[in-house]
């Protein structure tokens, strides 16, 4: 089912095909049933890697049926889609056997060109894995904590307290001037002639326009109004969901934060994609929002190569 969102439809991983059924989340005997059934569908992450096959012509995530040895796996119950149960599997004792397997990819390689089902089971469960891999003890006691409700919390065993997987917020913006031209930057960190717009996380106790206000001001020294929300989507690398937003700049003269940003400037949208054109500057992949809310603001899509990601 496509996006449920009409201004950016089809956001590589906002998409969804799978039935949460929290419901059914509470059964203790869940999990050890599906594992048994030859039914479920089975993702099997390793690391930060499912395996992919292109036997159907476009990549898809293989989801086979559960093997024994996941019964002593960290399992996830996704929910249901197309009559079938689907199930997350951490099998992080494989690791050693998919290193070099290409096969094996991440979510940033293959997300954007997997189906619904294959997008959605594979960030959900990268996002799950990733926040009980680095949550296991209990932050009121130190006791170590157990997966519950179907792998959707941790619970402690020592003082009874559950524990919720955590979504770090993080806004997202194109800032456009009086002309309709777009800022673009280029943070500490960004690889060859990579440029994106300006992004940050949202603080306790503030708003999302707040954040966007902040960010923009922090970075680059531009006041802005007229924030706008267009559309959002989860970014497991480890725990984001990253909020797109519009806003309008009050002025074009930049200050630049030297610990951040690296350069900034105004593009025209013929500015833009001459840049493209000769290499200058290359933006993000379609897996990103980044690249989605420059195109929304370009009026289509940008004529720029993918970097090749493993
Ligand atoms: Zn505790």
């Amino acid at each position: 089912m496509p996006s449920a969102d009409a201004t950016l439809p089809d956001l590589a991983l906002s998409r969804s095909a799978i039935d949460r059924r929290g419901d059914l989340r509470a059964d203790p005997r869940l999990l050890a049933r599906l594992l048994a059934d030859p039914d479920t569908r089975v993702l099997r992450l390793v690391g930060d890697r499912v395996e992919v096959s292109d036997a159907g012509g476009g990549p898809a995530v293989v989801l086979g049926p559960p093997v024994p040895a996941d019964a002593a796996r960290l399992a996830l119950y996704l929910g249901e889609s197309g009559g079938h149960a689907v199930v997350g599997v951490v099998a992080d004792d494989r690791a050693d056997a998919v290193t070099d397997d290409p096969a094996w990819r991440t979510l940033r390689s293959v997300g954007a060109d997997l189906d619904d089902l294959g997008a959605q089971a594979f960030a959900t469960t990268l996002a799950l894995a990733n926040w009980h891999r680095t949550h296991g003890h209990c932050p009121r006691c130190g006791a170590a904590t157990e997966p519950a409700l179907a792998g959707w919390i941790r619970r402690c065993p020592a003082d009874a307290t559950d524990h919720y997987p955590r979504t770090d917020m993080a806004v997202i913006m194109t800032v456009v001037d009086a002309d309709d031209r777009i800022l673009l930057a280029r943070g500490k960190g960004f690889r060859g002639n990579g440029m994106s717009v300006l992004a940050g996380f949202v603080e306790p106790g503030e708003t999302l326009a707040a954040a966007v206000a902040r960010e923009v001001a922090e970075e680059v020294g531009v006041e802005v109004t007229d924030v706008t929300y267009l559309a959002d989507q989860p970014w497991p690398f480890p725990s984001s969901l990253m909020l797109g937003f519009t806003a309008r700049a009050l002025g074009t003269a930049l200050h630049l934060q030297a610990e951040e940003i690296e350069a900034a400037r105004w593009f025209s949208r013929d500015e833009l994609a001459a840049a493209l054109a000769d290499g200058s500057v290359v933006v993000s992949g379609r897996i990103s929002i980044s690249r989605r809310i420059i195109e929304h603001w370009y009026g289509g899509p940008l004529d720029s190569p993918e970097i090749p990601l493993r």
